[in-house]
């Protein structure tokens, strides 16, 4: 006899978590990255106010690379959509590579193969029951 597929209300509900979950992180991640940038000018500006050795010229140079690396982080939340492509917002908004997350040992907790950073989807109890949470 053949196996019935049952009707899983966790499977939909984790999926939406899982997105929302991924949406809330990269969000983060963004506004970080923006705040880094602020903090690394400000940083080049005390620099450059002082002698400037080669070393002082290399870390300016590095300074200036994580800057613009910072600077893209809004440009890649504006294109980040979780909801069709599950992928890592760390991988994506810091470092410019898409890696999908999947799901760990756990069916609560998504991970990404690349950074190991891991998502944790516990499952919200209000929609799995069915109850309204507005009248
Ligand atoms: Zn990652």
């Amino acid at each position: 006899m053949k196996r019935q597929a049952l009707f899983n209300p966790y499977k939909n509900s984790l999926k939406m978590k899982l997105h929302s979950v991924l949406w809330q992180n990269a969000a983060a991640l963004a506004s970080s990255q923006t705040v880094r940038r602020v903090e690394l000018y400000a940083e080049i500006g005390r620099r450059q106010a002082y002698e400037i050795t080669d070393q002082v010229a290399q870390e300016i140079a590095a300074m200036e690379a994580e800057a613009e690396n910072c600077r893209q982080a809004l440009p890649r939340f504006t294109t980040f959509r979780p909801d069709k492509d599950p992928t890592c917002p760390y991988c994506w908004i810091v470092k410019g590579e898409r890696s999908a997350v999947a799901i760990s040992s756990r069916p609560d907790l998504y991970r990404c193969p690349s950074c190991e950073g891991e998502y944790s989807v516990a499952p919200l109890p209000s929609v799995l029951a069915g109850q309204r949470t507005t009248s």
